[in-house]
Formats: C-alpha cells, sequence, structure tokens
C-alpha cells in the first residue's frame, strides 16, 4: 500500500513508467547543455527526452514560461536556476544566461536548458546555440511543442484545416526594441495568410489590429486569444478580429497569451465541445 506522502511525490530518476523502452536515450554526459523545449505547460505534452533531461540534469537553467508542475519532475536535490525575463521580476539579460551555461558546463555539470515552448520559436535558442559553440561547449537541442500549436490545440482552434488554409504564419508581436516588429510587411500577412497566430502579442494587440485591418483583411475574421494555454488557468475569449482587443480587456486576460486570427477559431465551438465529451 501506498503512504500519503508516496502518493504525492512525483516519480522521478527511477520509475519505469516515465522510461519507456524502445526510446534509444541519449547519454546526458558531464559538461554538455541540452536545450530543451517544456512545451507550454502541461507536463503531459513534455517529449521523453525533456523528461529524461529532468531525471538526469545537475542543474536546470529555466525560463519564466517553464510552468512549475514541469519542474517539480526534476529530483528535488537537482539545482534550479531561474534566468527569467518577465516583467515584474528581476530580469536576466541574455549575455548573463550564455555566460552562465557556459560557466556550468565547463564545471562538468550536466545543464539542462529548459525553455517554455520549442527552443527556436521565439525563444533565442539559436543565440545561445551560437554563444556554446563559439566557447567549445557541446550541446543537443530538444524541440518542445510551441504555443502556437499545442495552446490552440488546447482550446479547441485547429492550426489547419484543408478547407480553410493552406498556410499559417507564426508572427511576433514584441521585437527586442519593446515595439512591434518593423520587418513584418503587414500587407503580405493580411492577404496572403489565412492564419495568423502571434506570440507576445497581447500588449500592442490594437497596433496589430490597426495594421491588418487598414492592410486589408476584413474586421470580421474571427479571432481569439488563449491565455496560460494547457494550464488550469487557461482561459480563451473568442470574437473578430475587430472587437478581439474589447473582448480581452473585458475578460480581463494577461499574458501570455497566444493570439489567432483566421477562419479556423470558427470550429472551436464544435471541437472543444468534443474535446469537453471526451474528457474525464
Ligand atoms: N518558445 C516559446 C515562445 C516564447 S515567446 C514557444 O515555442 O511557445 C513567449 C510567448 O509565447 C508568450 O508571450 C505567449 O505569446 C506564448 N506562450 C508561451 N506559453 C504560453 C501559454 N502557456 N499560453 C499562451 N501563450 C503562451
Amino acid at each position: 500500500m501506498m503512504t500519503d506522502t508516496a502518493a504525492h511525490t512525483p516519480d522521478t530518476a527511477t520509475g519505469p513508467a516515465l522510461r519507456p523502452a524502445g526510446v534509444d536515450y541519449p547519454e546526458f554526459l558531464p559538461g554538455w547543455v541540452w536545450l530543451v523545449g517544456a512545451g507550454p505547460g502541461d507536463p503531459g505534452l513534455l517529449t521523453l527526452y525533456a523528461l529524461q533531461a529532468l531525471q538526469q540534469a545537475d542543474v536546470i537553467v529555466y525560463d519564466a514560461l517553464v510552468d512549475d508542475r514541469i519542474l517539480a519532475l526534476a529530483p528535488p536535490a537537482t539545482e534550479r536556476l531561474y534566468a527569467g525575463k518577465r516583467g515584474g521580476r528581476p530580469s536576466a539579460k541574455q549575455a548573463d544566461i550564455s555566460e552562465t551555461l557556459v560557466a556550468l558546463a565547463r564545471s562538468g555539470r550536466r545543464v539542462l536548458r529548459l525553455k517554455g515552448g520549442d527552443p527556436f520559436v521565439f525563444g533565442r535558442g539559436a543565440e545561445e546555440c551560437q554563444f556554446l559553440h563559439a566557447h567549445g561547449i557541446p550541446f543537443r537541442v530538444v524541440s518542445g511543442i510551441t504555443a502556437g500549436i499545442g495552446g490552440l490545440a488546447a482550446a479547441g482552434i485547429p492550426a489547419t484545416v484543408r478547407e480553410t488554409n493552406a498556410a499559417i504564419t507564426f508572427i511576433t508581436g514584441h521585437a527586442a526594441n519593446g515595439e512591434v516588429p518593423d520587418s513584418l510587411n503587414w500587407n503580405a500577412l493580411a492577404h496572403a495568410s489565412p492564419v495568423l497566430v502571434f506570440y507576445m502579442g497581447l500588449k500592442h494587440l490594437p497596433v496589430i489590429v490597426d495594421r491588418l485591418v487598414a492592410a486589408g483583411r476584413s474586421a470580421d475574421t474571427p479571432a481569439a486569444a488563449v491565455a496560460e494555454a494547457t494550464t488550469p488557468r487557461q482561459r480563451v475569449v473568442t470574437a473578430t478580429l475587430g472587437t478581439l482587443v474589447e473582448a480581452i480587456r473585458t475578460a480581463g486576460l494577461h499574458p501570455p497569451a497566444i493570439v489567432v486570427v483566421g477562419e479556423v477559431v470558427s470550429l472551436r465551438q464544435i471541437i472543444a465541445a468534443g474535446a469537453r465529451q471526451a474528457g474525464p
């Protein structure tokens, strides 16, 4: 019989159920950095390699968007270093984070660099790889489910549907200087991409909406925001491109959130209902 404590202690390091056979697990060698995507939040959406890395790392350097339930999958003794960059908490500079990774690897530890979603989708993963490479540190990259896909699915919004979109575009609403990126061709986005998925889009959403509508995208296009997707706090607001800003304000939605614009949003009623029926 399990004791109370056992029932509440996450099964780590050795649990066979967490390490299914049939997977070619690479050895996590001392002195290496593994750059791993943690997915949007729900630990059930982790990859097996991410789980392996959590169980074997000596130190975890994690971002603000990494869910606590995921960090809890590492043994309690594993060192955890917060390297987040969100408002309100002291933010680490990118150069400092990269230096830290190099220093930890050189000290002979197994370093897990854990990032929300996928490390290469608006996650600065490439910059860290370049830095590690330049300093001769061996590294491995493990993809994760990006919020723009996993977050939509959790809200019952399909990323593509054959009848509505043969393309989908991922866009950041926030450039390095804190503004809407200059490099975006709004005319092309408004006309050429049937589905637009914005990361970091809430702050500048009024500007984004204005630019899309001014470029000719119909204000009646279905649109949605999914906040804290795949966490117990997930909230979804659906509206149209023209009414989304107000709907988000009324609902009191806060970042992190994915904003999606396109006909796929209208399928949500059916798919979200089906997902609920299939649930517990
Ligand atoms: N590398 C991450 C994205 C980092 S940029 C990925 O692949 O998902 C940070 C943005 O990601 C947030 O501003 C938000 O737009 C989005 N995001 C990340 N996690 C999210 C979540 N659980 N719910 C909604 N949006 C999320």
